[in-house]
C-alpha cells in the first residue's frame, strides 16, 4: 500500500520505502493512502479465529502487497508470540495486559514487527544501515532487543540521562555489539529533536542508509492494531456491549494504532487516552488549541512528553473535525500523588499491582465510567517491575523481580554521553 506525507501530501512511498525512510519531508509523518474495512464475517467470527490469523488479517491490507504471505505470516507470528491476556480487575474494568514480551512492556510488539520487516527488506542491502531512534524509556529496551545481533544493522539509541528507570537503563545499554545507547544531557524532546533533525540532514543521509524506529515508523505504528483486535476477541466472549478503551498516552502512536483500527470497523464506545501532568491533548479536547508545551518529569516517565508527535495522525483519522474527535476521545489529566493512591488503592482493594502508567489510565477509565456509565479496559503497557521504586513507595511491598531481569541488572553499562547539540550526534553517527 501507499503511505503519504501528512505535510506534503504529493510524497508518496510504499510500505517498505515508508519503513526504511521512517518519516518524510519536513519531518511529516507517513499516513496510509486507504483504510479498508475489516470484513463483517472477520468481526463476527473473531472469537474462533486463532490469534496468529488475526495479526495476519489485520496486517495483510499495509504490507501483502510487498511482503509474501509466507513471510508475512510468520513477521506476524513471532510479532505476538507471548501471551497478550485479558483479565477482570473491578466490575466494569478489565486489564489486557500488554507486558510479557522479552522487554515486559507493550512496545515489544511494534519493535518486533519492524525489526523482522526491515529484516527482510534488507536482506540485500550492502551498506551499513542505522537506526537511530529517541526513547522516553522503553522503546530503546524494544528496539534494542528487536534488533540485537542482527547482521548489517547498526542500532542508535538516545535516551534522557537520568530520566529513565534503572530497568529500562539497563535494556537499552547492557547489550553492546551493534547496540550504541547515547545518554543525552537533556529531555525526551530534545533527544527526539535530534533525530528528527538527522533525518532531515542530507549531508548525514547521503553518507548513511537512516532509518527510524520511534512510533512514528509505520511499521512500528500499525502492527499495535493487532492487539486491540485481540482484545476484542477475548471481551465479546463475556460482554455484548462494546467496551470503553483507556490507553496511558504519551507521544501518542498506541492510541492512534486503537482509533484506526475502530475506523477499520472494531467495535468500541469510546477512547479515552489517560495522561500525567504532560497534558497537550487533554488540554487540546478541552479548548481547541493543540499547543506543545515543556516536558515536566514525572512517575510514568514513557509519558512524559510535551509535543505528542502521532497526534496528527489521531486528527487525520477525524478529518480534522473538532467535533468528531471529541465525541470519540475524551482525555484525563493524572498527577503523580493520584497515580500513587490509586496503585495503593487498586493492590489493596482489588489485589491487582499497577505500574505507574497503567495506574494513571486505571483511575481515568474509572472517572470516566462513573460519569458515563459503561464497562472498558485499560492497556497496561508496562510490568510493575520496570518501575520497583514507585510501586513499592506505594504499595510498602517490593515487587518480585522475574530471573531474565536479575540477570540483565548484573551487567555492565555501555553508554556514551552527550549534550542536546546536534553537532555532537553527528559526529558520533560518521565516526561509528
Ligand atoms: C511508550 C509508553 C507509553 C506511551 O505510549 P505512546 O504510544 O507513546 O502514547 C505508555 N506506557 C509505557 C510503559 C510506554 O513505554
Amino acid at each position: 500500500m501507499n503511505f503519504y506525507n501528512l505535510k506534503h501530501k504529493e510524497e508518496q512511498l510504499s510500505f517498505k520505502e515508508a519503513t526504511i525512510k521512517g518519516q518524510g519531508k519536513d519531518k511529516g509523518l507517513f499516513f496510509p493512502e486507504d483504510i479498508s474495512k475489516f470484513s463483517p464475517e472477520f468481526l463476527k467470527n473473531l472469537p474462533n479465529l486463532s490469534d496468529e490469523e488475526i495479526a495476519y488479517q489485520v496486517m495483510k491490507d499495509f504490507a501483502g502487497d510487498e511482503i509474501p504471505e509466507a513471510e508475512l505470516r510468520k513477521i506476524v507470528a513471532e510479532t505476538i508470540a507471548f501471551d497478550i491476556p485479558l483479565k477482570k480487575v473491578t466490575e466494569n474494568i478489565s486489564v489486557l495486559e500488554l507486558f510479557h514480551g522479552p522487554t515486559l512492556a507493550f512496545k515489544d510488539v511494534g519493535a518486533r514487527f519492524m525489526s523482522r520487516c526491515l529484516g527482510y527488506f534488507l536482506k540485500n542491502e550492502t551498506r551499513k544501515v542505522t537506526v537511530l531512534v529517541a526513547t522516553s524509556g522503553d522503546t530503546g529496551g524494544a528496539v534494542a532487543n528487536g534488533f540485537y545481533d542482527v547482521e548489517g544493522i547498526e542500532v542508535v539509541i538516545l535516551y534522557p540521562k537520568n530520566r529513565v528507570s534503572p530497568v529500562q537503563e539497563k535494556q537499552l545499554t547492557a547489550l553492546g555489539k551493534n547496540i550504541h545507547a547515547l545518554e543525552v544531557n537533556g529531555s525526551f524532546d530534545d533527544c527526539q529533536a535530534l533525530v528528527k533533525q538527522a533525518f532531515s540532514d542530507d549531508s548525514l543521509t547521503e553518507k548513511l542508509l537512516l532509518t527510524s524506529a520511534n512510533s512514528i515508523n509505520v511499521s512500528r505504528w500499525l502492527p499495535q492494531q493487532i492487539y486491540y483486535v485481540l482484545a476484542l476477541k477475548q471481551w465479546l466472549k463475556n460482554n455484548s456491549e462494546s467496551p470503553v478503551i483507556c490507553v496511558p498516552s504519551g507521544n501518542f502512536g498506541n492510541i492512534c494504532a486503537g482509533i484506526l483500527a475502530h475506523h477499520r470497523g472494531l467495535p468500541v464506545k469510546h477512547f479515552i487516552a489517560a495522561c500525567n501532568v504532560n497534558d497537550v491533548v487533554p488540554e487540546y479536547l478541552r479548548t481547541e488549541i493543540l499547543k506543545p508545551k515543556e516536558t515536566v518529569a514525572t512517575i510514568s516517565n514513557a509519558m512524559d512528553v510535551g509535543d505528542p508527535s502521532n497526534f496528527v495522525r489521531i486528527l487525520e483519522l477525524f478529518d480534522k473535525e473538532f467535533n468528531q474527535v471529541k465525541n470519540k476521545l475524551s482525555g484525563y489529566t493524572i498527577d503523580d500523588e493520584e497515580t500513587l493512591k490509586t496503585i495503593k488503592r487498586v493492590e489493596k482493594d482489588y489485589g491487582y499491582v499497577l505500574d505507574p502508567h497503567g495506574a494513571v489510565a486505571f483511575v481515568a477509565l474509572e472517572k470516566y465510567l462513573a460519569e458515563n456509565g459503561g464497562k472498558g479496559f485499560f492497556l497496561e503497557t508496562a510490568h510493575p517491575v520496570k518501575f520497583p521504586d514507585s510501586v513499592e513507595k506505594a504499595t510498602g511491598k517490593s515487587v518480585e523481580i522475574p530471573k531474565s531481569l536479575e540477570e540483565l541488572m548484573k551487567q555492565e553499562k555501555f553508554t556514551t554521553e552527550i549534550n542536546p547539540q546536534y553537532e555532537e550526534l553527528k559526529e558520533f553517527l560518521l565516526k561509528k
